[in-house]
């Protein structure tokens, strides 16, 4: 047929945005839609560091993407991406090809290990439901050995690398955990020492530094012990080696130092900065009319020529503009440049506590926290509608 293919590599924040205003604004036979995800669930990667601490649950965190989409409109395929080949238009997939006149590549982010040795192969990340399903595993059965193997004393000590967000908003989860770990495992809660590790002089680097400061009170009144100006040199089955010579013993490393974008962006011949592709301002790969990138894997800066974050919130404002230019590209009309609107920052520090910014205003404590949660909340009506704010919706 003459209809063109667009085809989806990827249906997290950015996908499933490009999908659903595909879906509503293509008219019947216009075109050809393929959402292509490894998973046939969508989930929640910014509620992740609650599934990994074990304080929330995982089907808190992910629905499945029938109920997003709808599948007279587009095909689901769930498949895991390989490779695209650009020069004849081609998905690979493990177990088959798709070919495309159209492709928006949002396939999402990766850790960034920097070469760190040992990091790769002892670290867990927090990166998707299977490997936050591990962490929180590894996490309860290290209490549960705590009391049969006496040869490790050092079974209790967590440490997490990197204090961004991400690495924020889990030790702060996983110190909520704690007390209740050591009431169910009968463990002394002075046994347990949370580290989170940070190579720059301050957690959080670049943020409002009166926010900063709080979320460390925060945490640490919760028990978290933070290493500032010390970097992560080595990973090893018992512990990391520090940059001041110093190692920290643990059967348990947690690594949130950074991320990258996916390999296969890199591995299909595109150009990248730290496996991310500048795209141009309609959100497509440079000088390729018919392949968009958005999301983690898309490097994009501000007016004052700073990179843009990688974040949910960019991903969803570019999956918008993705899907309009696709449109406009199938009827001859011009694109949009894409604009960045900033609708501010909350991060969660667990039970009770968080801190956002949000134009000039700056919240903490409970405002905070109520702005966390209408943000969750706000992103399932928008991808799901009140059904999905009331099925995983948490207003408590
Ligand atoms: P993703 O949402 O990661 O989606 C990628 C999708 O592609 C996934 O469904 C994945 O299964 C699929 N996929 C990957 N590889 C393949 C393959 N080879 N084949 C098929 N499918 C594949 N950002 C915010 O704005 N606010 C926050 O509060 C926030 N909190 C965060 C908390 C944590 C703990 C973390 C880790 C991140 C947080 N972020 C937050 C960042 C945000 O989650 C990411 O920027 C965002 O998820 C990027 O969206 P994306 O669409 O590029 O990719
Ligand atoms: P990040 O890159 O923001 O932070 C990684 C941290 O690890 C940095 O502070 C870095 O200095 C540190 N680090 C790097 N190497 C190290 C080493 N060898 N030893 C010790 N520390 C080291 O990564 P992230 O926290 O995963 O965040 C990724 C993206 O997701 C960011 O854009 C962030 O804004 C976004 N995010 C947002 C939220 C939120 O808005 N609530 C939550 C999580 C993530």
């Amino acid at each position: 047929s003459t209809i063109p293919k667009i085809v989806i590599l990827g249906a997290g924040y950015g996908g499933i945005l490009t999908a659903q205003r595909l879906q509503k604004e293509l008219n019947y036979n216009e075109a050809d839609v393929t959402l292509v995800n490894r998973h046939d669930y969508h989930y929640f990667t910014t509620h992740l560091h609650m599934p990994a601490a074990g304080t929330d649950s995982i089907e808190h965190t992910r629905v499945p993407i029938s109920k997003l989409i709808d599948e007279f409109k587009i095909d689901l395929v769930k498949s895991t991406v390989r490779e695209v080949r650009l020069s004849d238009r081609k998905v690979i997939l493990e177990d088959g090809t798709l070919s495309y006149d159209y492709l928006v590549i949002a396939l999402g982010g990766e850790p960034e290990t920097f070469g760190i040795p040992g990091m790769e192969e002892h670290a867990f990340t927090i990166r998707s439901i299977n490997s936050v399903r591990m962490i929180r595993q590894h996490i309860e059965y290290q209490f549960a050995l705590y009391k049969t193997d006496e040869s490790r004393k050092d079974r209790l000590n967590f440490v997490v690398g990197g204090a961004g967000f991400s690495g924020i908003e889990f030790v702060a989860e996983l110190a909520d955990r704690i007390p209740r770990l050591c009431r169910e495992n009968d463990v002394e809660p002075s046994k347990v020492h949370i580290y989170n590790i940070e190579a720059a002089p301050s957690a959080l680097p670049g943020f409002d530094p009166e926010l900063v400061e709080h979320a460390m009170n925060v945490l640490e009144k919760k028990g978290v012990n933070f290493k500032l100006g010390t970097a992560i040199q080595e990973c090893r089955p018992d512990g990391v080696v520090l940059d001041t010579g110093e190692t920290i013993k643990t059967a348990t490393v947690v690594w949130t130092g950074g991320i990258r974008g996916n390999r296969i962006i890199e591995a299909s011949g595109f150009e990248t900065v730290r496996g991310r592709v500048k795209v141009d301002e309609t959100l497509r790969a440079p000088g390729m009319e018919n392949v968009f990138i958005i999301g983690d894997n898309s490097l994009m800066f501000n007016p004052e020529g700073r990179p843009y974050p990688p974040t949910a919130q960019i991903a969803m404002q570019q999956g918008v503009v993705c899907a309009k230019n696709i449109v406009a590209a199938i009827r001859g009309g011009a694109s949009r440049p894409f604009e960045f609107v900033n609708k501010g920052t909350v991060a969660s520090l667990g039970k009770g506590e968080a801190i956002a910014v949000v134009g000039d205003k700056k919240m903490t404590g409970w405002k905070a926290v109520q702005l966390k949660k209408l943000v969750d909340l706000r992103y399932l009506f928008i991808i799901g509608g009140i059904p999905l704010v009331l099925k995983k919706g948490r207003f408590l």
